[in-house]
């Protein structure tokens, strides 16, 4: 992809994903494109698996359909969730399974690489996308255009940016607009398993001491923990070698799958809950993770921010004609569209982070009767699989 123009529909700040895709929709959309990002990391080598996986969902699905991106991924590394069981910290257990919910799968186990190999892969031939290595580091709006200066001292004019640069994100900061943070002084403690038992494609979770681990199940004999650990803890997990790591992950799940076999290195990622005032500012829009962070217990961030992608290619691709991208009546189109859905997850997770969080007797069997009731009311469980399944 050479640099042809300096003149964009929109640009793409941030090559996550969730930047990557909102490239591709947006080309696709006939909108003339740049996507800012460094070239993609190098594929995991033949037969190891990647340690950062996704939960996706049939919406996720959905809109990488769309794109046609989701028929190139190599179909025997996709994990179908059929079933789910939920344990709670004391008697209760719930279980979620696709043939109850009369729904192929319940989600997707996929690996983070697989998805930007295949992403990169679309948009290497899209005629109307321009990839630029640089990161974007000056921001002014103007009447007619954003100006957007680069690290590499190029500058680009759009009519809209679109900022997909993640917690941290600089665009959001451009904006003005107001952040809150609340770290949950946890982490996430992430790595692959080689199973003793099989895994049934079920996916596993388990409530403990404040803490969350869960096992999702990858291709194979393989699964993928993710454990929102105490910080202290997660800095303990986090030094151990393999072979005591497995130990640990037998024990908090009651050797639900035999012996492990840890096959990738553990990786920590600090775990925090973020919500802006506001998703637009003058020609910007923000998308993924610098829109929203929520906590992973119910993996939803990544499906929340494709989500987010597909509401503003969407509201795009409908434009009337006199209308730029960056027009602020599309922009306040795609933030009214996505308003409720983020919100809606954003306390649903941290209401359930904060339940099984909070120490004591007595909340503890609130929360385990919570679960047993829930588990007893068929429409009550559904209406919670529809709401995961986007
Ligand atoms: C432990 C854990 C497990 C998770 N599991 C799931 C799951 O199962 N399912 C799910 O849906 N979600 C899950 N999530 C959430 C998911 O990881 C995030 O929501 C998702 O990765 C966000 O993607 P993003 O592209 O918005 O941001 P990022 O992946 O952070 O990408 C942002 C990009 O922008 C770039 N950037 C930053 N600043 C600039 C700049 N100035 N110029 C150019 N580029 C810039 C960065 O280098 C980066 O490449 C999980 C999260 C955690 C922590």
């Amino acid at each position: 992809m050479t640099f042809q123009s300096r003149n964009f529909h929109t640009v793409v700040v941030g090559g996550g994903l969730v930047g990557k895709t909102a490239a591709l929709a947006l080309t696709q959309s006939g909108l003339r494109t740049a996507l800012l990002a460094t070239p993609a990391a190098p594929a995991p080598a033949a037969g190891s698996f990647d340690s950062r996986i996704y939960a996706l969902s049939s919406s996720s699905q959905a809109l990488l359909e769309r794109l046609r991106v989701w028929q190139a991924l190599e179909r025997d590394k996709l994990g179908p969730v059929l079933d789910m069981r939920v344990f709670g910290d004391a008697f209760a257990e719930l279980h979620f399974s696709a043939f109850q919910a009369a729904v192929p799968q319940l989600a997707w186990i996929v690996e983070s690489s697989l998805i930007e190999r295949s992403l990169d892969a679309a948009l290497r031939f899209q005629p109307n996308l321009t990839w630029i290595d640089s990161r974007a580091q000056g921001l002014t709006i103007h009447d007619d255009a954003a100006h957007l200066t680069l690290a590499n001292g190029d500058t680009l004019e759009a009519d809209l940016v679109v900022g997909a640069d993640g917690a941290h994100s600089w665009v959001r900061a451009q904006t003005g607009a107001k952040m809150l943070r609340r770290d949950y002084r946890q982490t996430g403690v992430v790595a692959n398993f080689k199973c003793e038992k099989p895994h049934g494609e079920t996916a596993y979770q388990w409530f403990r001491d404040g803490e969350i681990i869960a096992l999702l199940p990858l291709p194979g004999d393989h699964v993928s923990l993710v454990w929102s650990a105490k910080t202290e803890h997660a800095d303990t997990l986090l030094k151990l070698d393999p072979a005591q790591l497995a130990a640990e992950v037998e024990k908090a799940t009651q050797n639900m799958l035999g012996a492990l076999e840890c096959v990738t290195p553990a990786q920590g990622f600090p775990l925090a809950l973020q919500t802006v005032d506001r998703l637009i500012g003058p020609r910007v829009a923000l998308v993924g993770d610098a829109a929203h962070l929520i906590h992973p217990l119910a993996g939803q961030g990544m499906n929340l921010g494709l989500r987010d992608v597909a509401a503003l290619a969407e509201t795009l691709a409908a434009k009337e004609a006199f209308r730029s991208a960056g027009d602020p009546v599309l922009l306040r189109r795609y933030e009214r569209t996505r308003r409720e859905d983020i919100q809606k997850l954003t306390l649903a997770c941290d209401g359930l982070q904060k339940l099984f969080a909070m120490p004591g007797t007595l909340a503890r069997g609130l929360r385990n009767t919570g679960m047993a009731l829930v588990g007893a009311q068929p429409l009550v469980k559904r209406w919670l699989v529809s709401a995961a399944l986007g």
